[in-house]
């Protein structure tokens, strides 16, 4: 069983061989908890559940790492502003955030370490870096030597200069005086000295009181909770640079193993053609949307109707039409339920046994999309259309063959179907009939007239033997 996709690091398509036995270690990095996420974070974790599922229903065993951020800047700021303790501030903000992972039916990760629960594994990294040279303390703070680090940039492929440049740039926006301790300009904190607007967030450490640096974490806890090397790390495109480069550098310098085999990152997600920001007010979160009458399950499936590499123009259309999408496949899915006689509340627990069955007949190029190329949504979704346009009615025999392909299709993309229960409108319900009368009466110039009318007013006929049904387009 193999998997194809793109590797950062080697610019290319690259097949993962897939032995079941062998557990799959696979880590994403996880939120900083201090406000509500917001739909561009959630692009991330979609497409990491969809990898997750993929990989489930293919029985690997798989070791999902997702990481939780609460210490940092933003997190003690955010702490101090709301006179709570660094503690009470993000428990909040993390159970907000598995509030918003359950609405959009994201599969929990096996581990979810906290960052502030890991502080011995990042200090033992640190000594580790700082026994082998790779680091070096400055006034309670310590640093990283790139220098060290012979293959440092390999990931996001930057040269020593492209480096300066940028490390030089970012020094200048955030105006931290702190930078100018370091050896060279491009070294990063492992551990940062303690400053009076940490207040009591403090630990103790070899080189006096402080607190990790943000990339400490990772390469503290892939280590600890996965060990060696990794077969798939993820994150959005924005961590490629510095944080997925300082998190190899210090891995790899540490425990002198390779640190990922495949790096998997997730495109931007821009909001009615721009970036997304507080200022702009188009920083949209699963509350702000449901507000608006979208339900989480709509946005989950708008931001897989995109390919992931490429950046996702989130729009109201796009979020109507998958409504509209998501409507087909429920009802869909109640149509062969009611033929195979399955109660619609057994299928989330039908789902969850769901497997890939070995030979599939009808929704093979489906998994083609996803498993061979590229983990490709919209094309796998393209698939799954055409097939239900192709076969809008099928016999006994026939649904009976579909069904265990298209619950491993439901799990797949995590969608959970809710039984639709469509109001026809009467005078709908009215031109339908007088429609069936027309063709049952060899009238059929006039029965397409009236199909024709009803599309217009948003509604499909299907016909069958034994009659017909509507269903709103
Ligand atoms: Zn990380």
């Amino acid at each position: 069983m193999e998997l194809n996709l793109f590797n950062t690091q080697s610019r290319q398509c690259e097949a993962i061989v897939l032995e079941p036995q062998k557990p799959f270690k696979t880590y994403c990095c996880g939120p900083t908890v201090y406000g509500p996420a917001h739909i561009g974070n959630f692009r991330t974790y979609v497409v990491q559940d969809v990898l997750v599922r993929l990989l489930k229903l293919l029985k690997v065993n798989v070791c999902y790492v997702r990481n939780i951020t609460d210490v940092d800047d933003k997190t003690i700021r955010g702490a101090r502003q709301n006179n709570q303790s660094l503690q009470e501030f993000t428990t909040y903000w993390t159970q907000r955030f598995h509030n918003d992972c359950e609405r959009l039916n994201l599969l929990p990760p096996t581990v979810e370490p906290k960052a502030t629960e890991t502080i011995d594994d990042q200090l033992a990294l640190i000594q580790l870096l700082m026994d082998n040279g790779y680091a070096y303390a400055r006034n309670g703070s310590v640093y990283f030597r790139i220098s060290a680090c012979k293959d440092y940039g390999k990931l996001s492929h930057l040269n020593e200069r492209e480096l300066q440049t940028q490390d030089l740039n970012s020094a200048e926006q955030a105006n931290d005086a702190d930078e100018y301790e370091r050896d060279q300009i491009a070294d990063f904190a492992l551990w940062k000295a303690y400053k009076p607007e940490d207040g009591t967030v403090a630990w103790n450490s070899p080189w006096g009181r402080g607190r990790p640096g943000w990339h400490t974490e990772c390469s503290a806890m892939t280590h600890r909770y996965l060990g060696g090397t990794l077969d798939v790390h993820s994150g959005g495109v924005d961590l490629v640079f510095p944080h997925h480069e300082n998190e190899i550098a210090q891995f790899e310098s540490a425990y002198k193993v390779p640190f990922v085999k495949h790096w998997l990152h997730i495109a931007h997600l821009r909001v009615n053609g721009q970036k997304m920001s507080k200022k702009l007010g188009n920083l949209y979160t699963l509350d702000s949307l449901q507000e608006q009458h979208y339900e989480p399950s709509t946005v989950r499936y708008a931001l897989i109707a995109g390919h992931y590499r490429k950046p996702l123009n989130f729009t109201f259309e796009n979020l109507n039409a998958a409504q509209s999408a998501l409507h087909k496949i429920y009802a869909y899915t109640q149509t062969l339920c009611k033929q195979l006689s399955v109660d619609f509340a057994n299928l989330p627990a039908l789902l969850q046994q769901a497997t890939l069955p070995d030979h599939l007949q009808w929704l093979q190029p489906f998994f083609d999309a996803l498993l061979h190329d590229d983990l490709n949504t919209p094309k796998a979704l393209g698939c799954l259309f055409s097939f239900m346009g192709q076969h809008p009615q099928l016999s006994l025999d026939e649904a009976k063959t579909v069904f265990p392909e298209w619950l491993a299709v439901l799990y797949a993309l995590g969608i959970q179907p809710v039984e639709q229960r469509i109001s026809i409108p009467a005078d709908i319900q009215e031109l339908a009939e007088k429609r069936w009368q027309c063709k049952c009466s060899g009238d059929y110039q006039a029965a397409d007239n009236l199909r024709k009318a009803l599309m217009d007013k948003g509604w499909r006929v299907l016909d069958n033997a034994q009659g017909y049904r509507i269903e709103p387009l």
